[in-house]
């Protein structure tokens, strides 16, 4: 069966995957001796990553005080590369209907629930419902429907999120989490003005792969495996990579995905721009959501999260609303850098929720206002900066400004900027309380003081009513 669009007939098999190198390196680890577990995290807190090895080493520690060092560690990278912002997002799903049998999946298939496309329209409400939040960075899903029609949908889709204005804001930076495509695919999505372009491989062990996916495009394990590869060569240089946690070994799947990872960085210049990390939530009709096959503890997924700050410390990591609000709080000080919020997972939830089915209960229930006085409570900067996309600070641009330290002069104060507008023309009391109170501290505190001024001015242009200053 064909993806999208038709494949090219003889195309390379991706070898940069060895999950027997993945599992001998952990194999080699046994008990890690605390002293050499230590020397490693001192390592990563000089900021230039870890090795497989060494990440190798991280994944086989188990002493609850080990992990405890992990966690301030990953905690201090944190602080050192993006301060104190979490940026914001929400999911947008269009369609539901999906060619795919994915056994974790309420979209699979066989799943007899009813369906839905939207119409351009309803794509157009939906997206006034999120602006009318405070939304300004989507994140366009939908499931995998074969034929070229349906990727010309997409595009227009992406056109209609642009052009949408519900008179209270605009979306300003659409990403897109789609099935894999050919070049010429990922060519017309940049001419789209996509950010970032997202697909999980879901397991990196083939394995476990063809059993998870029984039938449908997606049983190409090498196709998935070289989508980035594709994309960047079709010049979209923000890609973000993830695994669904749950459905092997996660300590494989970590390895696996900055073996990943580091493949784009060696062949392209530039590793991924994120690293997402869904855990298998229950859905609907999906065998393999209601018993996970490896069931990832709380504890084990917070050390996940820390290992892959550690590992890639410039590299961001996303979290969504699967995980439950206290989870996503303890996850804050551990290395998460996006999130989504108030987030939907059926086509047409925000504006019209006809009982379309939704991909998997979501854990994390709370309005956007909600999650922003939450981040807040939590000495946090919510979010909705899209300055550097906007500028073209991407891809190898934007590493070669975070590794020195620089991306920091513009993260922050766009934080601020973009925070005032939230505050200004969507939060409750309670929640502008909360922020302004932030905005202060940081710029008491944290803006450096050659920059003090220049973000005061702009703050001050926000208050007079302008909006979409961006640094
Ligand atoms: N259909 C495309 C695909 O599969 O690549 C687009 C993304 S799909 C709609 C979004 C992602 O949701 C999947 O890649 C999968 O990792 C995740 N997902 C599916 N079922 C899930 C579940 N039960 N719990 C958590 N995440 C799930
Ligand atoms: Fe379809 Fe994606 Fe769900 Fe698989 S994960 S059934 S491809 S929507």
């Amino acid at each position: 069966m064909e993806a999208l669009s038709s494949r090219p007939i003889v195309r390379k098999e991706a070898t940069f995957i060895d999950m027997a190198r993945v599992r001998g390196l952990l194999t080699d680890v046994g008990t890690p001796d605390p002293a050499r577990v230590r020397e490693i995290i001192a390592k990563a807190l000089e900021l230039h990553g870890l090795s497989l090895e060494e990440t190798a080493v991280l994944l086989g520690t188990e002493s609850p005080e080990l992990l405890e060092e992990m966690f301030h560690a990953a905690r201090t990278a944190k602080d050192s590369i993006y301060g104190r912002r979490i940026v914001l997002f929400a999911p947008l799903y269009y369609s539901n209907h999906c060619a795919n049998d994915c056994l974790y999946c309420a979209f699979r298939r066989s799943n007899p629930r009813k369906r839905t496309k939207l119409s351009l329209e309803q794509v157009a409400a939906e997206v006034r419902a999120l602006e009318d939040q405070g939304h300004k960075r989507v994140l366009v899903i939908a499931g995998e429907v074969t034929g070229s029609s349906s990727f010309d949908y997409l595009l227009q889709v992406i056109e209609t999120v642009y052009a949408t204005r519900s008179g209270r804001g605009e979306i300003r930076r659409v990403n897109v989490e789609m099935a894999p495509m050919s070049v010429e695919e990922f060519r017309r999505l940049k001419a789209a003005r996509i950010g970032t372009y997202v697909v999980f491989q879901e397991t990196y062990d083939p394995v476990t792969y063809e059993r998870m996916h029984p039938s449908g495009p997606k049983r190409d394990y090498h196709w998935r495996l070289t989508a980035m590869d594709r994309a960047m060569e079709a010049g979209i240089d923000d890609v973000g990579l993830g695994v669904l946690f749950g459905l092997n070994d996660y300590r494989e799947e970590v390895l696996a995905m900055l073996t990943h990872a580091q493949h784009l960085e060696k062949t392209f210049g530039a590793g991924p721009h994120t690293l997402s990390v869904p855990r298998l939530e229950p859905a609907d009709g999906a065998p393999a959501a209601m018993q996970p096959p490896h069931p990832v503890s709380d504890q084990d997924f917070k050390k996940i999260v820390a290992i892959l700050r550690l590992a890639v410390p410039y590299t961001g990591i996303i979290l969504s609303t699967r995980e439950t609000a206290e989870m996503r709080g303890a996850l804050l000080d551990l290395g998460i850098s996006q999130m989504s919020a108030g987030s939907h997972t059926e086509p047409g939830g925000y504006a019209d929720h006809d009982g379309s089915v939704p991909q998997f209960s979501v854990g994390d229930h709370r309005t956007l206002d909600d999650v922003i006085a939450d981040i807040a409570q939590h000495g946090y900067v919510p979010s909705f900066c899209t300055g550097c996309y906007r500028r073209g600070r991407t891809g190898r641009d934007f590493m070669d400004l975070a590794k020195p330290g620089l991306i920091r002069a513009h993260c922050l104060p766009n934080a601020l900027v973009t925070y005032r507008e939230y505050l200004l023309d969507y939060g409750s009391e309670r929640t502008r309380q909360l922020g302004e109170q932030v905005i202060r501290d940081q710029i008491e505190h944290e803006v450096p003081s050659n920059r003090r001024s220049a973000v005061l001015k702009v703050l001050e242009r926000i208050d007079a009513g302008e909006r979409d200053i961006y640094f």
